[in-house]
């Protein structure tokens, strides 16, 4: 077997394997199916990359977006390594000329979009040909649980049975929860070895703020924080225009990315961002998908994202170079209404189903933005990765301020839950230990029942804050459908049962936040 340092060396100019490349490259180069699952960043590419230099024949590589294929052509074809991408861009003579150079073994890596692969034309011309590695990036894009569902992506199995040769199929993603993991291995019909690595970005500092003005908190972190630059992520056009007026106005070299701007304007902003002649960059989630750019110290979320797979893909683009780098989520329960509109209102996905995976998703966005324990250790938890206890590097680990006992107010939200039977939302349990008098409350007779205004010290909001609270930790579960109920877990039963005891950090008590219209 060849050396694979070597050639890491002479290809890429690296002197090191990053965490889990080698084993995987070396897996593949074995003939065993693999899914490596990696973050963004961590270096994918070469796990296939490698092993395609390798290997006799060509490297297929089915890829989501055009624009990922052309820059990866680019920079592998300035590398001196020969590849091509196939895509409908192209004339009918152009894609001759590229079957008949493969034919004549031409390049070491093809790349095509999924879609391709049912097209009849593309099919007759690849069957035959030898190739031994079909690497499928961004795999989650075959999970109705992924992000980014790609019908054609499951049309990669019946693809594969019309090859003639057996290629090896490795498989990468940074984004899969266990859920995602067996959708992509039992939607690719396959049995890999599987690889999780490197989640954990050490570097990046993650940081949940809440309760505070958001623009305020912008301005005064870029004061603090001059010369660094950074992305800061918005979720609508109108909030994206807003803060970067603002920023302008101030006198920061400041750029911005929309789906409402023209082609030529957004890439002129990403290009001088990317060259550093920008130093702020403010966008939507369309920012940043593909683009390779070290140096970004900090990403900030104005918005709730709509997931943790959206918000580790945005914040992991802060930090690339290993040096430290803030991820901050500004979080305002208003947001949780937007993220809602967003999952009624999408016209292409509409079902109930995947409405429903939708809210499942955020919900566990939301929690880590109410969760005491530690955010990281959260957010590793959640792609199946080890628990850790404290990393000493996010805002709740560092967070040394004084704590407050409320495991009698814990109690008090348990039993309200138990003894209404598991059967009501979190207005009504909030409304019923805090002694309202709403018009339902009367109408079900729940003003007779022991825990009735068992809290009535406290305002709605402070009992709202203490529930989100314990469904961040676990404690409580809301079920979804039309009318989201509030569920207790084995969590809640055994902290009852054992006399457990709940604490929280003075610093989350957060006296500013509004729940009002939720
Ligand atoms: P991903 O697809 O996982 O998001 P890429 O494959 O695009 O990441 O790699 C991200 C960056 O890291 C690229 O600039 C790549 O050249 C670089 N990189 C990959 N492997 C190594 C390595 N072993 N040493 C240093 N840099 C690496």
């Amino acid at each position: 077997m060849n050396n694979i340092r070597e050639i890491l060396k002479k290809y890429f100019g690296y002197v090191d394997f990053r965490e889990g490349q080698e084993e995987i490259i070396k897996n593949i180069l074995n003939k065993k199916d693999t899914l490596g699952i990696m973050p963004t960043g961590g270096g994918k590419s070469i796990c296939y990359q490698i092993p395609a230099l390798i290997f006799d024949g060509i490297t297929l590589v089915i890829s989501p977006l055009i624009s990922l294929m052309q820059d990866q052509v680019t920079a592998l074809n300035s590398l001196g390594i020969e590849s091509v991408y196939i895509n409908s861009s192209l004339s009918q003579r152009e894609s001759n000329e590229i079957f008949k150079n493969i034919s004549l073994d031409q390049y070491k890596i093809v790349y095509v979009a999924p879609e391709r692969l049912e097209n009849e034309y593309f099919l007759e011309q690849i069957k035959s040909k030898n190739i031994s590695q079909i690497a499928v990036d961004e795999a989650h894009c075959i999970s109705q649980w992924g992000h980014d569902f790609r019908k054609s992506y499951l049309g990669i199995p019946r693809f594969l049975k019309k090859l003639q040769s057996k290629p090896v199929i490795s498989a990468f993603t940074a984004t899969a929860t266990p859920k995602v993991r067996n959708d992509i291995v039992g939607n690719l019909n396959f049995d890999p070895d599987i690889y999780l690595n490197g989640f954990d970005r050490k570097n990046l500092k993650f940081t949940t703020v809440k309760g505070v003005n958001s623009l305020a908190y912008i301005k005064k972190y870029l004061k603090e924080h001059s010369g660094e630059g950074g992305i800061i992520y918005a979720s609508t056009r109108k909030e994206v225009d807003s803060i970067y007026n603002e920023l302008l106005s101030r006198g920061y070299k400041v750029g911005k990315y929309h789906a409402g701007l023209k082609d030529s304007e957004r890439e002129e902003y990403q290009n001088r961002f990317v060259e550093d002649e920008l130093d702020i960059m403010v966008a939507t989630n369309a920012f940043g998908m593909g683009i390779d750019k070290s140096n970004v110290r900090f990403v900030i979320h104005n918005n709730l994202p709509k997931d943790i797979e959206s918000y580790y893909q945005e914040a992991g683009r802060a930090g690339r170079d290993g040096l430290e780098a803030n991820c901050i989520l500004i979080f305002n329960p208003k947001d949780i209404l937007t993220q809602r509109f967003f999952i009624e209102n999408n016209q292409f996905d509409n079902s109930r189903e995947i409405m429903d995976v939708k809210y499942e998703k955020l919900n566990a966005m939301v929690n880590y933005c109410h969760t005491s324990k530690c955010i990281r250790s959260y957010i590793l938890e959640y792609f199946g990765d080890e628990k850790i206890e404290n990393c000493s590097n996010c805002s709740n680990c560092l967070d040394t301020g004084q704590t407050e006992d409320i495991t009698i107010e814990a109690q008090k939200v348990i039993s309200c839950i138990g003894r209404t039977g598991e059967r009501f939302g979190v207005n009504m349990i909030v409304g019923i230990l805090a002694g309202s008098k709403n018009q339902n409350i009367l109408k079900w007779n729940l003003n007779k029942i022991s825990t009735y205004s068992l809290m009535k010290e406290y305002k709605q909001k402070e009992v709202r804050a203490i529930i989100d609270l314990l469904i961040g930790d676990g404690y409580i579960e809301v079920l979804k459908g039309e009318f989201p109920t509030l569920k207790l877990t084995k969590k809640a039963y055994s902290f009852i049962k054992n006399r457990e005891t709940f604490v929280r950090k003075v610093a989350q008590v957060d006296k500013k936040i509004s729940y009002e219209g939720e």
